[in-house]
């Protein structure tokens, strides 16, 4: 295992639209296990390859509910309904949080790390982490979304 260093805000990376995973081989596997420490290593619920310094569409999302953890290579959002408005961090922003508006559900079509597409449906909090993540892929960071900034002592739970 590894645990990487997770790139901070400001940072090119961090802005960059990330580039199609074309090849699924033992190197991208190794990639998934390190995103993994890191994002329990920093107590995250989500992690996007940018954030540990690869220009790659890969993100994995795990909330601690039943799904476990949720491998997104490649994820395209294909549907998407409802708003809702709740309370973001992101583990490349420490101490920042804010409230940020998205759709309360969403499909995604993303590939699994032997390459094979799937469908996913998510509403609440898991569906406001895949869209985070997603964002990551894009180059758009959760702070150009933020309505109300939170202070950290505010924060409940
Ligand atoms: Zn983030």
């Amino acid at each position: 295992m590894a645990i990487l260093p997770i790139v901070t805000y400001p940072a090119d990376i961090l802005e960059t639209n990330c580039e199609r995973v074309t090849v699924f081989d033992k190197k991208l596997r190794k990639l998934l296990q390190d995103m993994y420490d890191t994002m329990v290593a920093a107590d995250g619920v989500g992690l996007a390859a940018p954030q540990v310094g690869v220009n790659q569409r890969i993100a994995i999302v795990d909330i601690g509910d039943e799904h476990g953890t949720i491998e997104l290579i490649n994820p395209e959002i294909i549907e998407s309904h409802g708003e809702d408005t709740d309370v973001e961090g992101c583990l490349s922003f420490p101490g920042v949080y804010g409230k940020v508006s998205r759709p309360y559900s969403v499909k995604v079509k993303a590939q699994d790390r032997k390459g094979r597409y799937f469908l996913l449906k998510a509403n609440g909090f898991l569906a406001r982490a895949i869209q985070h993540e997603i964002d990551h892929l894009n180059g758009i960071l959760f702070t150009s979304k933020i309505i109300e900034y939170v202070k950290e002592e505010e924060l409940e739970g």
